[in-house]
């Protein structure tokens, strides 16, 4: 199979990162709860991890990353934790329905919220933000690269505007993670969420959440930690605060190996590959008049990994359906985020997503664009 669903989960995973799933979840204990040595390596693994996490993506303390079942958890906790009855929220309208489901669920508790036109200029999108600011205005958040079209947002830009006047920022990082660099405490993110199982290469069912100050956040789930289990209250300090019940060990493990994988092969590198995979087919496409191409060029400023298309008047999922059937994977239809298709107004036919990983080659490239010449 040519797997180009990568946006969606990476596929294949690194042998290392197989490796690393199967040892945990043959040879485990359950980490924190037990003082003995199978429990207690569990738990220095999950803390290792916690460190990687926190030095690849710049949070301040390995106690500010906290381990989620995914992105769509994380931006919850952000979203339910944070926001109160009268807050306003300004989003982009490239946001996948993991912020745009919570948001509206928030609106049933009096959040409101704007969606700011994200612009083919940066200083255009900045000022779109701004303009949708007010003062009850608590929390911006900014899809970090769009996960239908593959544009790269002007996330630490937003970040700064921010910071000016006093509102919190939040990017969701699922399709930058492991693609483009992210400190977030230099770039002043205050959420970070991040997803394991796409650009960091780990498994499904496992995310991350970067968070500047862990007091910022109410919990949205409780429950036994491991530590103060004299007192019925939810402990006060983080991770404990957000790490409730037995944690995904595996796919920590899982995760950890991906961390590994990314930081050795290199993100720049990683990023070029796909960049120049994504051109190429960018390219080859552009000679074909049947095939309508929404974005300029993919370069590697600009663009993660993900490129979106349609073929003549071929609803997407036919398109789809017809690559299937000669053994290419990829992803049709709405991508879970329908603002983003309403920007470009393929909010009927949906779109045809292609999004290559670093083990994706020129004649898989190559091959999809001869059969997509073939329709
Ligand atoms: N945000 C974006 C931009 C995504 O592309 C996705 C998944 O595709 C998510 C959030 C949700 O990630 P997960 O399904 O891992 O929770």
């Amino acid at each position: 199979m040519i797997y180009l669903d990568n946006a969606a989960t990476t596929y294949p995973k690194p042998q290392s990162v197989r490796r690393a799933l199967g040892s945990a979840a043959m040879y485990s204990a359950n980490p924190g709860r037990s003082g003995h040595s199978l429990a207690m390596k569990a738990g220095e693994n999950i803390y290792s991890c916690r460190v990687k996490a926190a030095e690849m993506f710049g949070a301040k303390s390995p106690e500010n990353v906290i381990f989620t079942p995914g992105c769509t958890y994380s931006c919850n906790m952000v979203i339910k934790g944070l926001l109160k009855s009268g807050d306003h929220v300004v989003v982009s309208d490239m946001e996948h329905n993991a912020v745009m489901r919570p948001l509206k669920a928030m609106t049933q508790r009096g959040v409101t919220y704007t969606a700011a036109r994200v612009a083919s200029d940066n200083d255009e999108t900045i000022s779109n933000f701004r303009e949708a600011l007010r003062s009850s205005t608590r929390l911006v958040i900014c899809t970090h690269v769009s996960n239908v079209w593959g544009i790269r947002l002007p996330v630490e830009r937003l970040a700064a505007l921010c910071r000016q006047y006093g509102i919190l920022f939040m990017t969701d990082a699922a399709q930058s993670a492991g693609v483009f660099e992210i400190n977030a405490s230099e770039s002043g993110f205050d959420f970070v969420c991040i997803p394991a199982h796409k650009g960091l290469y780990g498994t499904m069912g496992t995310g991350l959440l970067i968070v500047s100050d862990p007091q910022l956040l109410s919990t949205i789930i409780e429950g036994g930690t491991g530590s103060g289990s004299i007192s019925l209250s939810q402990p006060d300090f983080p991770p404990d605060k957000f790490e409730s019940g037995t944690p995904n060990y595996p796919g920590i493990c899982a995760l950890s190996a991906g961390l590994d994988f990314v930081k050795t092969t290199g993100i720049g590198r990683i990023h070029s590959k796909e960049i120049s995979l994504l051109s190429e087919l960018y390219d080859r496409l552009s000679a074909n008049r049947n095939v309508i191409l929404y974005t300029k060029r993919p370069d590697i400023r600009s663009c993660g990994g993900v490129m979106s298309f349609n073929v003549g008047d071929l609803g997407s999922e036919q398109c789809a359906e017809y690559l299937s059937k000669r053994g290419i994977a990829v992803r049709a239809g709405l991508h879970c985020a329908p603002l983003a298709h309403e920007h470009f107004r393929t909010e009927k036919r949906g779109a045809v997503r292609i999004a290559p990983s670093y083990f994706t080659n020129f004649n898989e490239i190559v091959t999809l664009s001869r059969v997509i010449a073939g329709m």
